[in-house]
């Protein structure tokens, strides 16, 4: 192996390893001619094929790859995603539903903004005071305007995607713009380096290949990391219940209107995500399956089915198993674990794509020149990653704690041997003092303490007693609803920007 590290070989060619390998071909390093991507893919294994929400990160990825956000859109049958709406959390009552969206509230101290919200806009969500994004949500318009230079927007935003058309169109660029080596073949074995770290991995039909630098991308397989290093697995499911998921894809009446948000609805057992794609919406039915059998999650997924989409044609629902945890160590030796190799926790609130931009991010920024400066690094993204899950865990854990809901499902949520530690000491503090920066103090926290207020606030929790009276606070929150009405009139119908966007895109079979 050379003591510089000058080769990467990614293994796996779904969403993380394009996107590793789109990233790292596009970073310095790579374009200065030091560093070269090489990335294997089996064809005949496929890819998990879901993974339609994204977070607004990915519009600073596209960028740093080179990919125009219209050529994106078009490519992806993508669509604007402004946030997540949970309707029946907390009660399951049918008035029962709150917006995450991923504009943060006005620039203030958040104990004067609540004391506003309270005293002047009783009558309005927490969301809706907060910011105009609620409002532009409710019309289902878009982030922005077609004039607007790409990935800049009047609200924050990210997108919903066709997730096989994303991985092809992340491969294309790849390969064709950005130099990546594409080798369709199946890995068989791994080659040691005789220091604990790889030396080259091989293949059916081409040989061994080598590399200074491996990264996993195998998805559940974790053939690099779990195979062949054999990184133990921490399980979280006693935490975070869902294992199982039914995906479906359900064609819609061409022009009709296209959701700003993702739509998560809570049922007995689990939650149905609802994702808006201009010609079909991506429907899936998530549950535990200790707590509800498959063939009852079919009949969950197709009475929503039946009921938000009256008439639709009946299409086959893909039954998907996943575990629920990570890894202990994302980095060993010379090979990192990228993507569902590195663990899983259900699809709640989209963190698996944003996690991969993570991780290669924090790879770009943080690139070991040489063999000798691996462990420096593989320790700082270790403590890094393992971080990272563990906030992911109990954000997720808040939306189901904070439920009112009575199903034995929902109970056991709540029962103090389910529930992270520090998250309950976060719930206690919370009482006194809303969540601010000190109790998320991380560079490029992906949860921050404003999605912590969207759910806390979102879903009932009390705001803390005695809140100051201010007036600034009372003026921000007038101007939100003042910003609320003219982007109502200043932006495009979410259907109206992705059709323009597509011309002459045929309809697909709808009903
Ligand atoms: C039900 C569900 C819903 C989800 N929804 C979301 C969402 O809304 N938002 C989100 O961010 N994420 C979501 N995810 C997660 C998301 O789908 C994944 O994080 C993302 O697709 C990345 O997958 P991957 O590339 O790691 O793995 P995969 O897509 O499984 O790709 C694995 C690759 O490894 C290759 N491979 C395997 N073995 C070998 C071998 N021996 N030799 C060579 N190649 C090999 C395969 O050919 C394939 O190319 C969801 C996941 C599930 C289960």
């Amino acid at each position: 192996m050379n003591e510089a590290i000058e080769r990467v070989v990614i293994v796996g060619g779904g969403t993380a390893g394009w996107l590793t390998a789109a990233r790292l071909a596009s970073s310095p390093r790579a374009m200065a001619g030091r560093l070269s991507v090489t990335l294997i893919e089996a064809p005949d294994i496929p890819t998990i094929g879901v993974g339609e929400g994204s977070w607004p990160t990915m519009r600073a990825t596209l960028a740093a790859i080179g990919i125009g956000e219209s050529e994106f859109l078009a490519a992806c049958d993508a669509s604007f995603k402004q946030g997540s709406r949970f309707d029946g959390w907390v009660t399951g009552a049918a008035d029962d539903r709150y917006l995450h969206p991923f504009t943060a509230p006005p620039a203030a101290p958040t104990a004067e903004l609540l004391a506003a919200w309270r005293s002047g806009a009783p009558d309005l969500s927490f969301a809706a005071a907060m910011t105009p994004q609620a409002h532009v949500c409710d019309l289902d318009l878009a982030p922005r305007q077609r004039t607007m230079p790409d990935y800049q927007g009047a609200a924050n935003y990210a997108y919903h995607l066709d997730a096989g058309k994303f991985a092809a169109l992340l491969a294309r660029h790849a390969v064709q713009k950005l130099g990546v080596r594409h080798i369709p073949d199946h890995v068989t074995a791994v080659g040691p380096d005789g220091a604990g770290g790889i030396a080259s991995v091989a293949t059916r039909q081409n040989g061994a290949i080598e590399g200074d630098l491996f990264i996993d991308c195998t998805g559940h397989a974790s053939l690099l990391i779990g195979g062949h290093l054999g990184v133990e697995w921490v399980d979280r499911g006693d935490t975070l219940f869902n294992d199982r998921a039914l995906a479906a894809q359900v064609p819609v009446v061409p022009g009709g209107p296209i959701a700003s948000q993702t739509i998560s609805t809570a049922h007995e057992a689990g939650w149905i995500w609802d994702i808006g794609l201009p010609d079909r919406r991506g429907i899936g039915c998530v549950y535990a399956s200790r707590f509800m059998e498959d063939e009852t999650a079919e009949a969950v997924l197709r009475a929503y089915i039946a009921r938000v989409l009256p008439g639709a044609p009946e299409v086959p629902a893909r039954r998907l198993s996943f575990p629920t945890g990570h890894r202990a160590r994302f980095w060993e030796g010379n090979c990192i674990a990228i993507g569902l190799s590195a663990g899983f926790i259900e699809p709640l609130e989209a963190s698996a794509i944003v996690m991969i931009e993570l991780s290669v991010d924090a790879l770009i920024d943080n690139f070991p020149a040489s063999r000798a400066a691996l462990p420096i690094h593989a320790a700082r993204f270790n403590e890094l990653f393992g971080y990272r899950w563990d906030r992911i865990v109990e954000f997720l854990k808040l939306h189901y704690v904070l439920s009112r809901r009575a199903e034995p499902y929902w109970l056991a949520q709540r029962e103090a041997a389910h529930v992270p530690p520090r998250l309950a000491e976060m719930l206690a503090l919370w009482r006194d003092q809303p969540p601010s920066a000190w109790d998320f103090p991380r560079v490029d926290e992906i949860f921050s303490a404003e999605s912590h207020q969207y759910i806390l606030y979102g879903m009932g929790f009390p705001v803390p007693a005695d809140l100051p009276p201010c007036e600034r606070a009372a003026g921000l929150l007038a101007d939100n609803h003042r910003r609320a009405r003219s982007l109502a009139a200043a932006l495009p119908a979410n259907r109206d920007y992705l059709d323009a966007q597509r011309p002459g895109a045929p309809a697909t079979a709808a009903f």
